[in-house]
C-alpha cells in the first residue's frame, strides 16, 4: 500500500434538532466553561437560527457573547476586531454558527485566543504555532464543509484572498443539524451544494495527496449530493433531502480536507475576491472548462466519477454534462457576464488565479496562464 495520511475532526454529532442540545452534547468540551464566544452572522441571527442553541446555552448557566458581524469572504480586519472582542469578554471557547464564512471566522478566533502568533504570519500551509480554544462548528448551509477542514480564507486588503490551512484548525465537534437548512433560499442551496460536488470532483482528481480515504468519501460524498441537490432545490422543506445534502458536503469536506482541491477553487477566488460573487456559482462557472483541461490526465478518474453517478456512457462528457444540467435544473447562472464579468476583467483575473499556487499544485496538469484565461473565455 502506497503511504497516506488522513486526519478528520475527532466528533461529529448528526441529526435533526441537535443545535438545541448543545450542552449535553458538548459537556466534556464544556466542563469548566463559563464563558463562550458565538460566531455568526446577521442573516442567520435573524433567521432565528441561533435562538434555540443561544437559550439553551444560557439555561446550562453560560455567558454567550454574541458575535455576528461576520460578512461574506471575511475581511482580515473583522476576523481581528471580532478577536479583540472575543479577548475583551474572556471566552474560553468558540463556537461558529453558519455559512463557511462564519466556520472560518469561528475556527480563526479559537486560534487568535489561543496563541499569541500574528494572523500575519499564519497565512499558507503548516505555520500556526500554538494552541487554539476549544471550537466547537454548527454548519447552516451544505456546501463548504468548513466544519471538517483545517482551513479557513479570509480577505486582505481589497480584493487578496489569504488561506490559513493547519491541522489546528480541526474543530473539536462538528454538528449536522439539518433543521438549521431548512429555510435556506433556493439560490443558496443551489450555489453551496454545486460548492460541495465540486470539492468531491477535486478531491477525486486531486494530483497529489488522495489516497484510499479520501477517495471512498469523495465517492460517497458526491453520490448523496448528486441524488438530493435537485429535490432540495425544488422544494427547501424536503427533510431527507436536506439530511443528504449536508452529509454529502461533509463527506466531500472530510475528503478535500486532505486531497485538496486545485484549480476550480483558484480561478473562482478573484471571482470571490473582486466581484463578491458566491464561492458556489463561481464553480458552478469553471467546472466544465477545467475538466475539459484536465480531461486528458484524469480521463479515468472522471470516467469513475460518472460511473459512480450511474450516469450513461459513463465517461467526462457525461460527467460535465450531468453538472450543466443540474446547474441548469436548480438555476444557477452559467455564464460570467451573468455576474457582471467582462472581457477587460479576464487578463488580471487570470494573473490572480496563477496566484494561488497552494491550489494550484494539486492540479492533474499543470495550469497556465493562457490556460486559465482560455477557461474564463470559454464562459464568459
Ligand atoms: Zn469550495
Amino acid at each position: 500500500m502506497a503511504t497516506f495520511q488522513f486526519r478528520t475532526v475527532p466528533h461529529i454529532h448528526a441529526g435533526s434538532g441537535s443545535a438545541t442540545e448543545l450542552s449535553g452534547i458538548a459537556a466534556p468540551l464544556l466542563a469548566g466553561v463559563e464563558r463562550v464566544a458565538l460566531v455568526t452572522d446577521q442573516g442567520v441571527r435573524k433567521a432565528g437560527l441561533i435562538n434555540a442553541p443561544l437559550d439553551e446555552l444560557k439555561a446550562a448557566g453560560l455567558s454567550v457573547l454574541v458575535l455576528d458581524e461576520v460578512i461574506a469572504d471575511p475581511p482580515e480586519d473583522m476576523v481581528l476586531a471580532a478577536t479583540a472582542r472575543a479577548r475583551e469578554f474572556g471566552a474560553q471557547l468558540v463556537i461558529g454558527i453558519g455559512g463557511g464564512s462564519s466556520l472560518d471566522t469561528a475556527k480563526l478566533v479559537a486560534l487568535l485566543l489561543g496563541s499569541d502568533q500574528p494572523l500575519s504570519e499564519m497565512y499558507g500551509v503548516n505555520k500556526v504555532r500554538g494552541q487554539r480554544l476549544p471550537l466547537i462548528l454548527i454548519p447552516t448551509t451544505a456546501g463548504t464543509g468548513s466544519e471538517v477542514t483545517p482551513i479557513s480564507v479570509v480577505t486582505v486588503g481589497e480584493t487578496t484572498k489569504m488561506g490559513v490551512n493547519d491541522p489546528t484548525l480541526y474543530a473539536d465537534l462538528a454538528v449536522l443539524d439539518a433543521a438549521l437548512t431548512i429555510g435556506l433560499p433556493r439560490h443558496v442551496t443551489a450555489a453551496t451544494g454545486i460548492d460541495a460536488m465540486v470539492h468531491a470532483i477535486e478531491a477525486y482528481t486531486s494530483a497529489i495527496e488522495k489516497n484510499p480515504v479520501s477517495d471512498a468519501l469523495a465517492l460517497a460524498g458526491l453520490k448523496k449530493l448528486h441524488g438530493s441537490i435537485e429535490r432540495a432545490c425544488l422544494d427547501g422543506s424536503d427533510m431527507s433531502a436536506r439530511e443528504d445534502m449536508l452529509l454529502g458536503a461533509l463527506l466531500a469536506g472530510q475528503a478535500f480536507a486532505n486531497a485538496p482541491v486545485g484549480a476550480v477553487h483558484a480561478l473562482a477566488y478573484p471571482l470571490g475576491g473582486i466581484f463578491h460573487g458566491p464561492h458556489g456559482l463561481s464553480h458552478s462557472l469553471q467546472l466544465p472548462p477545467l475538466v475539459g483541461l484536465h480531461a486528458p490526465a484524469a480521463e479515468a478518474l472522471y470516467t469513475q466519477l460518472a460511473a459512480h453517478l450511474d450516469l450513461a456512457g459513463a465517461s467526462t462528457e457525461a460527467l460535465v454534462d450531468e453538472m450543466e444540467r443540474i446547474a441548469e435544473v436548480v438555476g444557477i447562472e452559467t455564464r460570467l457576464s451573468q455576474v457582471g464579468v467582462s472581457h477587460n476583467d479576464l487578463p488580471k483575473m487570470a494573473e490572480d488565479a496563477m496566484k494561488v499556487e497552494r491550489l494550484l499544485k494539486n492540479n492533474p496538469r499543470p495550469m497556465t496562464l493562457e490556460a486559465a484565461h482560455a477557461c474564463y473565455e470559454s464562459v464568459l
